[in-house]
């Protein structure tokens, strides 16, 4: 009788817990959405059709993963907490085209689960309401491991989405701006309030659509140089970049060499990291790089 309802709908949320006598974990970022329509946008704006997969990250008692089945050809979801998964096992019963996999999604070997469960879809997007004390190093793992992805669709929190999309010059602007725009184009999709949740969460909710890139934009000769250069500039954010980069790769002289290195990348020594653009970053990186300057 019970499958009547949706399972995101609070009456049946509640039922599910009660009857599997399941108690939330803070500490797992247990924050279970009650809301069809946040639902249906996040799903949405994933572009999901039967040729396409999706990969969910904490289905939780498979509210959102119900929805994903109905509009992907193959869904996998990793769910860390082992009480979960005999209740994922019973709402997405009826869906055979999806898979449950018990672990921590940071160590999961991504690669192997792509070939096994995406072979037969033409293409696989992320869609989650991301655990938010995990938030940045999953999406991180995501756009590093180059996995073939074409978009990320995540609920995170509203501050972390304004820094993801944030544009050069502005107060949310830093190292993981740059980060998420280098591999990918992000889109805000909609403010989300506490009330869609339970339990609520103590911050404000965004989602966020991260447009998978198949290349970066810029040009940059060593990434792992590159992404020195970005974290060092922002080090201390209301020093100069020519402070901040002489701290961390000019510790004792040569701030002579570091300036005119600065002006060969067409960059005054006396901004701001705040101010730099994703291609003056690339720029910079790889000016210093040729200069002889490294890690
Ligand atoms: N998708 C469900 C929903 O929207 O109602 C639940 C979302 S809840 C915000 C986050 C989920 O991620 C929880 O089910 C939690 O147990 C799971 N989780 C937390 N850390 C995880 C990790 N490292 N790997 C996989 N799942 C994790």
């Amino acid at each position: 009788m019970h499958r009547m309802d949706d399972i995101a709908s609070p009456r049946r949320t509640k039922e599910i817990i009660q009857r599997h006598g399941f108690s939330f974990k803070k500490s797992l970022g247990q924050n279970f959405l009650i809301d069809q329509n946040i639902l249906g946008k996040i799903v949405e704006a994933a572009g999901l059709d039967s040729t396409k997969g999706a990969l969910e990250i904490g289905p939780g008692i498979g509210a959102l993963t119900e929805k994903l089945a109905q509009e992907a050809g193959a869904v996998t979801a990793v769910e860390i907490d082992q009480r979960l998964i005999p209740i994922l096992q019973e709402v997405l019963e009826p869906y055979p085209h999806v898979r449950i996999h018990h672990g921590d999604v940071l160590k999961t070997d991504l690669d192997a689960l792509f070939a096994e469960d995406f072979a037969n879809v033409s293409k696989v997007s992320v869609v989650a309401n991301l655990p938010y004390y995990v938030t940045t190093p999953i999406l991180m793992k995501l756009l590093e491991e180059k996995l073939p992805l074409e978009n990320i669709v995540v609920m995170i929190q509203k501050e972390v989405a304004e820094r993801m999309a944030a544009s050069p010059g502005t107060k949310d602007y830093g190292s993981l701006s740059i980060a998420v725009q280098y591999y990918s184009e992000p889109e805000l999709v909609c403010i989300v309030p506490k009330t869609v949740f339970i339990p609520q969460p103590n911050v404000e909710s965004a989602v966020i659509r991260l447009k998978v890139r198949e290349q970066p934009p810029v040009e940059v000769d060593d990434e792992k140089f590159f992404f020195q250069v970005v974290h060092a500039s922002f080090a201390q954010r209301r020093k100069t970049i020519a402070n901040n980069l002489k701290t961390r790769f000019f510790p004792k002289e040569g701030r002579e060499q570091l300036e005119s290195l600065l002006h060969a990348a067409g960059i005054e020594p006396s901004r701001r990291g705040e101010t730099l653009s994703l291609q003056e970053f690339a720029t910079l990186s790889n000016v210093l790089l040729k200069g002889g300057v490294t890690s």
